[in-house]
């Protein structure tokens, strides 16, 4: 989960004396790769997946599955393979970072891969010698499992070897998530105690629980039982202080009822759980959630902004066709994806900063949390050379050279950008003056409005030349469903990069290498088609709300811009350029089909329109509405680019694009749908939203006999 640097973390109270030195210096830093890079071109298309895993353990005897805390240990074997495979001057196969959770582990490919479809090509195979990898690495009854959460994180003695949670203390002061769940590297525990005292009060989470025909209405969540048994007096006071709106009657009151013994439900036991909502209140129910990433190197700074933008608004729609995460501690949700519980969940801001009471103490007021959609579209401004799609072979970046003819930048209108998000005007003035642009200025200037929630004592003085350390501090801690990423300082062969975030992991490697390829083959059809996807952001963020919801892939509509050729008389006549010698004609044919004629396609109102359409539509196109659809246009950059690509690459190539399709039409369901469905058909399942250990157990032990095959309706 990006950076890690190591070293003495300051707790809380010191570190946030030197958040001003981080954020200036952070800047510095990102002036100083701004103007050593911005003029590079020429870099190569190369692209990389992350892939997030869970390591279960299956205690046989008692038929109970649990997250094994050992997949620490088989971390650290797994950097070693890799370690050792550089010190040989060969290229490792993988590459092994840790999370969050202490029985999460990330693999990525060991060396980005490269432009060509053979690449795209190899990409299940490399996440299948993953799969098989790390499992060699685990102990007997051991399982690696790519679901998005597991079902019963947070619920009693979920975790092997067992332990408790501490309310009354820890990085966390969870009801539910033991330390030891805990990635124990100092990053992660400093992270969760940074973000606890910088809020005022522990994260709350709060999911609606999916109402069946035996859950009681209004529903209140029974506390645990392992927080009666395992709880002293001490648990009024440790609830007390870690909520937001704690009292001293509810603490009396909870003092009741334990020396009765028992405790009452959650809502009437902790201020912030409420009712009809599943309550989660540590970083580990969001951070400890798997999804599927992809980065992008582009060949230009401003093709990565051009991507940024794009992909930006295709996130929550991959999100919502990817939705993986139905069961949150154990009780079924009305909803399908992670998201929103990991945005809960690194909830940093301040009362003030939440609009909660007016601002005295705190700068600003922010609606969105650190993790959360994007606020500002980049745009690649007036010097987007557009045009270096396939870079030839083995040829070096340059600097410097000039720009191109101006492709893409008048898509960008400022009523796009229609949030308007909270910036540091100082940070602002100061990129600006720096030789930044005004959008690039408010982008940063946005992040850099959050404190930063980790420092090392001995990374506090750094050569601003050298070191990036201050402005990936803060960079890093924004997770958002797009990040733009700028080369490093110390590795200068590196790019410019977006990273494409919103996806969830899927249960089956050839789910993920399908997802992964398509959003590869998109970013070739928008570069290669100069496709403008456009749309005001407050829509953005209403579809990443939608896409949340139960069923959203089939249930729900979203906005999605209708004419996503841009100008279309002139970007054909620009199509038919870039297809070298393919005439505009054909190329309007391939696009539109065979009603185009003379330049002109139908149906061309307003350009800008943006109109609600169901998933299916956005995905495999609309025609009663002139609009293609993303899989047909990759289908057609196919045709049209590679026109040479034998029957065999086509044909598995089709297979990833139709799973996507299929996907997108219901044809074959989501992740969270599957894992609905076989919850809800258990024998011991009763109706009432609780998935028991029983189910649970039999739950994984399913999804760990779907690797490496085809899975009727999920994955073919
Ligand atoms: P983060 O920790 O910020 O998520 P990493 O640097 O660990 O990102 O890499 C994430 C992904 O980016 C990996 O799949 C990796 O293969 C890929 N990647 C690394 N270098 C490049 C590059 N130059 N261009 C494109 N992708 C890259
Ligand atoms: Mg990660
Ligand atoms: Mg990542």
């Amino acid at each position: 989960m990006g950076l890690l640097s190591l070293g003495t973390p300051l707790p809380w109270a010191e570190a946030r004396k030197h958040a001003d030195h981080v954020r200036e210096h952070g800047i510095v830093q990102f002036l100083n790769i701004w103007n050593r890079i911005k003029k590079r071109r020429k870099d190569h298309l190369l692209w990389g997946d992350e892939i997030e895993y869970i390591v279960v353990y299956f205690d046989d005897d008692k038929k109970r599955v649990k997250v094994s805390l050992r997949a620490h240990d088989a971390l650290e074997k797994l950097q070693k393979i890799e370690t050792d495979a550089i010190l040989r001057g060969d290229v490792p196969e993988s590459s092994w970072k840790p999370e969050y959770g202490r029985y999460m582990l990330e693999g990525t490919p060991g060396l980005p891969y490269g432009y060509t479809l053979d690449d795209v090509l190899g990409v299940e195979n490399n996440m299948m010698r993953r799969r098989k990898l790390a499992t060699s690495m685990l102990r007997p009854n051991e399982a690696v499992l790519t679901m998005t959460n597991f079902p019963r994180l947070g619920s009693c003695h979920f975790t092997e070897p067992d332990a408790v949670a501490t309310p009354d203390r820890g990085a966390s002061m969870s009801l539910f998530i033991p330390e030891e769940a805990i990635n124990p590297h100092a990053r992660f525990p400093t992270l969760t105690a940074n973000i606890r005292l910088r809020r005022g009060s522990k994260v709350a989470i709060n999911m609606p629980i999916l109402k069946d025909t035996n859950t009681p209405s209004p529903w209140l969540e029974p506390a645990p039982a392992c927080l009666a048994s395992s709880l002293t007096k001490s648990l009024p006071d440790a609830i007390a202080a870690g909520c937001s709106n704690g009292t001293v009657k509810e603490t009396v009151e909870v003092a009741k009822h334990l020396d009765k013994g028992a405790l009452p439900p959650l809502p009437d036991l902790v201020p912030d759980a409420l009712p009809d909502h599943i309550y989660m209140d540590a970083m580990c129910f969001g951070m400890g959630c798997c999804c599927l990433q992809v980065t992008f190197q582009a060949c230009s700074v401003e093709e990565a902004r051009r991507l940024y933008d794009q992909l930006a608004v295709v996130a929550p729609i991959m999100m919502a066709i990817s939705a993986g995460a139905p069961i949150f501690r154990g009780y079924l949700a009305d909803v399908d994806c992670r998201w929103n519980v990991i945005a809960g969940s690194v909830d940093d801001r301040t009362v003030e900063e939440r609009g909660l009471k007016p601002l005295s103490e705190s700068r600003f007021k922010i609606s969105k949390s650190r993790y959360d959609s994007i606020s500002c579209y980049l745009s690649p401004g007036p010097n987007y050379s557009g045009g270096c799609v396939l870079p030839e072979e083995g040829a070096p970046a340059v600097n410097d050279v000039a720009a191109g003819p101006s492709k893409g930048m008048e898509y960008y209108k400022e009523k796009y950008n229609d949030i308007n998000p909270p910036y540091d005007k100082d940070i602002y003035q100061k990129l600006v003056a720096g030789g930044v642009d005004d959008l690039l200025a408010k982008h940063y200037a946005h992040l850099f409005i959050r404190d930063p929630l980790v420092i090392f004592q001995e990374l506090l003085e750094q050569d601003d030349q050298l070191s990036s350390d201050h402005f990936e501090n803060i960079q890093s801690t924004n997770w958002q469903t797009m990040r733009f990423k700028p080369p490093s300082p110390t590795t200068p062969n590196i790019g410019w990069r977006v990273e494409f975030r919103s996806m969830e992991i899927q249960l089956t490697d050839r789910e993920n290498a399908a997802f992964a390829i398509f959003v590869v083959l998109l970013v070739r059809a928008i570069l290669s088609f100069d496709l403008n996807l456009y749309i005001p952001l407050s829509k953005v963020d209403e579809n990443m709300r939608r896409a949340h919801n139960r069923g959203a892939v089939l249930r729900e509509k979203f906005w999605f811009r209708q004419n996503i050729i841009g100008d279309k008389n002139r970007r054909l006549a620009d199509l038919g350029c870039r297809c070298n010698g393919v005439s505009n004609q054909t190329v309007g044919e391939a696009i539109y089909g065979s009603g185009y004629v003379d330049g002109v396609a139908a149906g061309d109102e307003d350009e800008d329109a943006c109109v609600e359409m169901t998933i299916d539509e956005i995905i495999n196109g609309k025609p009663s509405a002139h609009y293609l659809g993303l899989v047909p246009l990759v289908r057609r950059y196919l045709a049209i680019h590679q026109p040479a690509i034998s029957q065999t690459t086509r044909e598995k190539l089709d297979l990833y694009i139709d799973l996507v399709s299929r996907k997108a039409s219901g044809d074959l369901k989501t992740g969270a749908t599957w894992i609905r469905e076989f919850v809800t058909s258990h024998p011991s399942y009763k109706k009432d939203s609780v998935v028991n250990e029983d189910i649970t157990w039999d739950l994984c032990q399913a999804i760990n006999g779907l690797a490496g095959k085809e899975v009727k309706g999920l994955n073919c």
